[in-house]
């Protein structure tokens, strides 16, 4: 077999695509980050973004979120920029036992009916990563940076074909763009919003559990700025929030903690989910050349990355005999 070259291409800069980078940059893998769109200005940084592991789906689903859980930890005690760890209360609308990942979290209790807001017939206190996107996704990146790491945004690539100009070892985070750039007609966009609001002192989180993404209520603390959500606008794959939506946010979770009802509007952010049946993580032999997947983490990409980037790194690892 030919000698593969010792570096690897990351197509793709959202929150799977930095974070793979990291991990490679820190096992000493030299890395290049091509992607159409900045971090800023990527799906993941529209995000809530609070680590809960249920809105994708995989059979390493709990194994990468609970790697997940613990580097976002260590991150918060370190005060990495963007990470908090935050106290809550995950509560669903149906008479349903608390799941199996929650009961080993931190903070874990069952809350008293008392403590629940009207409708809700079950829920559950835990401790939460609450991740502010934007100053964390700038900071992974400053963190491949560093070590010499080269970023390249603002052009779309055709093909994952297309990488190999650049090294042997592509590594496809392209989230929704996957669909046309894979091409994978199994990825389907599903646009979320978030409205910011002035936090009139809201300290804990609020995540209505469903089991399917949908109208769900959440309230996420991110200091001064309370994130309201959410939505889930199936097919929709224009980022651009629809002021209609946002409205409807704002009154659902109004009509839940009225306390919110006056508070100023500092914004509306939008992206887009990459919905796949099963997120997409596996290596693709094309003879010399190497495909690394990572895409269509849905609703929990944020929540899984540290555990999905660890697993695209022991599969770069193993391609350079490492
Ligand atoms: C409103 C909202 C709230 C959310 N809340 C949460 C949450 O609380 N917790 C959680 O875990 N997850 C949450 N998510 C989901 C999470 O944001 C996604 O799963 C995650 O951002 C996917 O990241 P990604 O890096 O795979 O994709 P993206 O962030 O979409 O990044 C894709 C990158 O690939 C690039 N790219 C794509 N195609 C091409 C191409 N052809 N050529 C070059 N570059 C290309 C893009 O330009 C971009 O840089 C939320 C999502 C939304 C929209």
């Amino acid at each position: 077999m030919a000698q593969i070259r010792p570096h690897a291409l990351i197509i793709g800069a959202g929150v799977s695509g930095l974070t793979t980078a990291v991990r490679l940059a820190e096992e000493n893998v030299r890395v290049r980050v091509r992607a159409e769109k900045d971090p800023g200005h990527t799906n993941s940084a529209a995000a809530g973004a609070i680590w809960d592991p249920i809105y994708a789906n995989h059979p390493k689903v709990g194994a990468w979120a609970a790697r997940s859980y613990e580097v976002f930890r260590r991150m918060a005690e370190e005060d990495f920029p963007g990470v908090r760890l935050v106290d809550g209360v995950e509560a669903s609308r149906e008479p349903i036992t608390s799941p199996d990942w929650a009961r080993g979290l931190p903070g874990f209790r069952e809350c008293t009916p008392d403590e629940l807001p009207a409708g809700f017939a079950h829920g559950w206190h835990y401790t939460a990563p609450i991740i502010d996107m934007p100053p964390y996704l700038a900071a992974l990146e400053a963190m491949v940076r560093a070590p010499g790491g080269d970023l390249r945004f603002g052009s779309r690539l055709s093909s994952l074909e297309e990488g190999f100009a650049d090294a042997d070892i592509v590594i496809n985070c392209s989230g929704a763009g996957a669909r046309e750039l894979v091409p994978d007609p199994e990825v389907r966009p599903i646009r979320g919003q978030l409205v910011a609001i002035d936090n009139p002192g809201h300290a804990e989180f609020f995540a209505e559990h469903t089991v399917e993404l949908g109208e769900m209520i959440y309230l996420l603390p991110q200091g001064d700025t309370l994130l309201l959500g959410g939505s889930a606008e199936e097919g929709i794959a224009d980022p651009e929030p629809d002021p209609r939506v946002a409205d409807e946010i704002v009154k659902r979770c109004g009509d839940i903690f009225p306390e919110i009802r006056n508070a100023p509007i500092l914004g509306n952010r939008g992206g887009i989910r990459p919905s796949r049946s099963m997120i997409r993580l596996e290596h693709e032999d094309r003879g010399d050349r190497h495909i690394v997947h990572n895409y269509g983490h849905s609703g929990a990409g944020v929540s899984l990355s540290w555990g999905c980037a660890d697993d695209v790194t022991a599969i770069v690892l193993g391609l350079l005999g490492r």
